[in-house]
């Protein structure tokens, strides 16, 4: 079963959000509303899905990995295309969240699919058998719930609801497509209410509330307590609520209480005081948090005013964010006074809620704590943060409440994971299911498969003969100690006679932010200018001994790909990128131009593909790389990084970022046998014709007041690295254009503004403009 055309019915948030992730990820997709007008004849017919597909291709965070992609997108009504549907290999419905309207849908749709399609419900929570009513054995056999979270491209989580009728067949073959090709951390979940997250999700936030009041904490206090500190997001409470939307919350919580007949009633000042007001969270530019020039305000529950913040910040509870989260959370136990006090009742509330209702949730324990770290990006799930409480110390907090023991504590013998295994609902404890075709870099270093470690920098045996060198610095820049890893790991892979090396992390932000600017700014401040110009050349050695290396070295990119970071991936023998990176030469900001060889490889990559052709104007390719380099231009995707020329057409992309890895080692095994470095290349350089060019762009940019001096001069020397220098057009070798980076680096970085825009960056994170 293979799913390549993807039918999604409904462009509203969800619908349009699930038909630009399938279409980023190469999918054809069909995307239905229903009709605009009733008139057949009216233009508007299939307005509403045309206004979803727009709405999703404007949205931000985008909703698109590409513009191109929007284009895979055929847009219809419900009442003259349903038929386009019966092409479809997986319809996935995604309509009003009502029963008799999504039964006749799929009353039709049974009438029209193809036997071997899969149809799935997007619902937040009408039970799959009210939606199968009237439904045939051949539709139900077919038939899943697929429950996205939103923005479908980001949220990692996707909950699995089969039906006992379900083929099993068919929740593989969902399975495999979601998470191979859409990306998605899947979760087997039962059909129940608010299934996994929603259900464990809300319940934390109602709880969390109620015992603010009850405790007379404040929103703030309550947000400094309950995110990072218990290992949940850190958007803690309110701020999750302000980002999902407080409308969403209010109909949510309405929606599980009305069908679990439990209480999820929100405080009447949450509805009277903030739904009611349209103040719905950020989309409405305020709900428990307003952003004002002044700074940020919150909601006070009591006095029904916003009052300037006052974060929780420091003491003990600063001291505590820092620790592992198996060690920051039995510091819980000893926070004094009301806050102490409030964060205890919570997670003990929490945690009884949990135990309780596990096994009506889900098939394991393993599904509960990846659905609420996928779904609501929680550091621990809800399980490894009661092994981090202690299992005894929650049993004596329950019977001080006077709650009952759940029966699940009971089966746990003092932890509900250990060595690898998981207690099972049967109080047995099995192997914990791996997440397929995932390798775990953390698991490898724990098991002892390291070859190299520094401690900034470590070299693991990813099996089969392939290493990855791993970035531990902070944010991954990439210093010193980075580089003689690097140096000593591509040694060793050639020593130790492997078939070749990944570059590549798990890091959850950052591939790499880039070259550690503070030993630069350091080196700077005490005039050892040779000594920067030596590690000028050690980082274009690095980049160079990347490319050069006699085995394959497949970079991993994914998140912020920054700098340095994005030139070790332009040196990549191939790329196994994420679709999520962001990946620039993002020199200019600081006011650099890329000195490891960033500037070189674009300028030698797109000049290289033009010269084959004759008569062809050569600065077309300088202009690409010029534009790229002194816009600081960022990919916002892996797809976008190929458009640009980041990536070239062989560079691969994984949607899914824990089959990355496994994925680069795939190719360093298809790369390797026979495998030869990539020969030197010469390329056309223009000389003082190309700069006279880009000078003019720079100088009427100035004129147009968008670029300062400064913005100019560095420009310049891009242009110049760009050009092969200021001489007549000539054919230059690579060394030649890594000695002109070095020169043009070193002459601005003597730059009194570049030195400024140093220091401004160091010390705020955010780039100068002088
Ligand atoms: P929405 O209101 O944004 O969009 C619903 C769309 O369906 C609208 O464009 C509407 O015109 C269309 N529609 C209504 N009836 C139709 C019909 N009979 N035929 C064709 N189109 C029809 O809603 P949404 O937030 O996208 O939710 C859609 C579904 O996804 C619901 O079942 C909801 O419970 C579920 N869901 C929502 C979220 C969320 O965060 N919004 C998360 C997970 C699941």
């Amino acid at each position: 079963m293979r799913v390549t055309t993807v039918g999604v019915v409904g462009a509203g948030a969800m619908g349009s959000g699930i038909a630009a992730l399938a279409a980023s990820a190469g999918c054809r997709v069909v995307l239905l509303d229903i009709p605009g007008d009733p008139d057949p004849a009216s233009p508007n017919r299939s307005a509403p899905a045309r206004t979803g597909l727009q709405k999703a291709i404007k949205s931000k965070p985008a909703s698109f990995m590409e513009a191109a992609a929007a284009s895979r997108v055929r847009t219809g009504n419900t009442a003259d295309h349903l038929s386009w549907l019966a092409e479809c290999d997986w319809i996935c419905e995604a309509i009003i969240e009502q029963p008799a309207p999504k039964q006749e849908l799929f009353a039709k749709i049974e009438a029209l699919m193809k036997p071997t399609a899969i149809v799935s419900s997007n619902t937040s929570g009408i039970p799959m058998a009210v939606l199968l009513e009237g439904r045939g054995e051949r539709f139900r056999r077919r038939f899943l719930g697929t429950h996205f979270f939103n923005p479908p491209r980001y949220m990692h989580l996707l909950e699995v609801i089969p039906t006992p009728e379900t083929d099993h067949a068919v929740i593989g073959a969902m399975r495999s497509f979601a998470e191979r090709t859409l990306g998605k951390g899947i979760v087997l979940a039962k059909d129940v209410p608010g299934f996994i997250a929603n259900r464990l999700g809300v319940f934390g936030m109602v709880a969390t509330m109620r015992r603010m009041e009850q405790h007379g904490l404040t929103i703030d206090e309550v947000d400094g307590l309950t995110g990072s500190l218990i290992g949940r997001a850190r958007s803690a409470t309110f701020r999750t609520g302000d980002l999902s939307g407080l409308d969403v919350l209010a109909h949510v919580t309405r929606g599980i209480g009305a069908t679990t007949g439990e209480d999820f009633a929100l405080p009447a000042w949450v509805h009277d005081e903030l739904v009611a007001k349209g103040k719905l969270g950020d989309k409405s530019g305020g709900g428990f948090y307003q952003k004002t020039k002044a700074g940020t305000l919150t909601f006070d529950w009591k006095t029904k005013e916003y009052v300037p913040q006052q974060r929780l910040e420091g003491g003990d509870i600063g001291a505590a964010i820092r620790l592992p989260v198996a060690q920051r959370l039995p510091a819980i136990k000893s926070i004094p006074g009301a806050l102490g006090a409030f964060i205890r009742d919570h997670v003990v509330d929490a945690a009884h809620y949990t135990l309780t209702l596990a096994s009506q949730l889900a098939h394991d324990i393993v599904a509960i704590d990846r659905a609420m770290e996928w779904g609501y990006g929680w550091e621990a799930g809800p399980f490894q943060v009661m092994d981090a409480l202690g299992l005894d110390w929650l049993r004596e907090q329950f019977k001080a409440e006077g709650l009952d023991i759940p029966a699940l504590l009971d089966l746990a013998q003092g932890s509900f994971y250990r060595q690898g295994e998981y207690l099972t609902f049967d109080g047995t404890y099995e192997p914990i299911p791996g997440i397929p075709g995932r390798i775990a870099l953390a698991g490898l270093a724990a098991s002892g498969r390291v070859l190299m470690d520094n401690g900034l920098s470590r070299l693991l045996d990813v099996g089969d003969g392939v290493a990855c060198f791993e970035f531990r610095s902070k944010m991954n820049s990439l210093g010193q100690g980075v580089l003689e890893g690097l140096e000593q790991s591509l040694r060793k892979v050639e020593q130790l006679g492997f078939n070749g090396m990944i570059i590549g992390n798990e890091d959850a932000r950052a591939f790499s932010v880039g070259a550690d600017l503070s030993l630069v700014s350091f080196a700077v401040s005490a005039g050892a200018w040779d000594d920067i110009d030596a590690s000028i050349r050690t980082f274009q050695n690095a980049t160079m001994s990347i490319r050069r290396a006699p085995f394959p070295v497949v970079v991993a990119p994914a998140g912020m790909t920054l700098g340095g970071g994005a030139e070790f991936t332009l040196h990549a023998a191939a790329v196994q990128a994420h679709a999520e990176t962001y990946m620039g030469l993002v020199e200019v900001g600081v006011g650099l131009l890329p000195g490891g060889g960033g500037t070189k490889e674009l300028l030698m990559r797109f000049t290289g593909e033009l010269q084959q052709y004759e008569e062809v104007d050569l600065f077309a390719a300088v202009k690409r790389a010029f534009k790229l380099i002194a816009f600081a231009t960022t990919s916002t995707s892996a797809f976008e990084a190929r458009a640009f020329g980041f990536l070239r057409d062989g560079d691969r992309i994984s949607m899914n970022r824990d089959h990355q890895i496994s994925d680069a080692k795939q190719r360093v095994l298809d790369l390797a046998p026979g495998y030869l470095p990539p020969l030197e290349r010469r390329v056309r350089a223009l000389g003082r014709e190309g700069i006279g060019n880009l000078e003019y762009a720079l100088w009427a940019a100035k004129e147009a007041g968008q670029a300062s001096a400064h913005d100019v001069r560095v420009g310049r020397a891009v242009a110049y690295v760009l050009c092969g220098g200021d001489g007549t057009a000539r054919d230059v070798t690579e060394q030649d254009i890594l000695d002109l980076e070095r020169e043009q680096f070193l002459s601005l970085l003597g730059t009194r503004e570049t030195q400024e825009r140093i220091a401004y960056t160091l010390k705020t994170g955010k780039p100068l403009r002088n």
